[in-house]
């Protein structure tokens, strides 16, 4: 009778929304620059969400060109700052420049990463 109960005991019990909304949930060690093509955002360092025009890996770094015309290179770490602020979801307003629809915005609100499980968001071929 208990059974269910056991299965998972440090799950913290996630039934609080009421909307359906489609989660989605990717891995924490998901690849970041995979993540930043899927998700096209990129939080600034003041922490700012602005939406992702270009994307272009060269090796090790990639460029990075943000709606408002930004271009920024970028490594491809899991740990940086920008990695763990989009993971975190760590930003204080989104770019009036790049106008990121809402729809986007709500989308990676109601994207989950897991340390666990999850998409590493690799393409099948
Ligand atoms: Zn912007």
């Amino acid at each position: 009778m208990n059974k269910v109960a056991n299965v998972l005991p440090n799950e913290k019990k996630t039934v609080k929304s009421s909307i359906n909304t489609a989660k989605r949930y990717y891995s924490k060690h998901v690849d970041f620059f995979r993540l930043i093509n899927k998700m096209k955002l990129w939080p600034s360092r003041k922490g700012i969400l602005h939406g992702v025009k270009s994307f272009k890996e060269m090796g090790v770094n990639a460029e990075l060109i943000t709606h408002c015309n930004e271009t920024i290179i970028i490594k491809n770490s899991r740990n940086s700052r920008a990695a763990r602020w989009l993971r975190n979801k760590w930003f204080a307003g989104s770019c009036n420049k790049c106008k990121i629809p809402q729809w986007k915005i709500d989308k990676y609100a109601t994207t989950v990463f897991n340390k666990r499980w999850g998409s590493q968001l690799i393409e099948k071929k």
